[in-house]
């Protein structure tokens, strides 16, 4: 993966203000969507377990 300049930046498909798929890097950890202008960054937060409901 040569293409991922930085392990924490993780890489939206599409934006989700508008849903454009035209994403930009963008500074640091952020990603430009050139559609709306917005400059947004995706932080992985953690993994979570799947909730048995009974
Ligand atoms: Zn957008």
């Amino acid at each position: 993966m040569s293409d991922s300049p930085s392990p924490s930046r993780a890489a939206p498909f599409y934006c989700p203000y508008c849903g454009d798929e035209d994403l930009r890097p963008e500074e640091d950890t952020a990603w430009l969507c050139v559609a709306c202008r917005r400059v947004f960054a995706v932080r992985f937060v953690g993994l979570r377990t799947a909730e048995v409901s009974r």
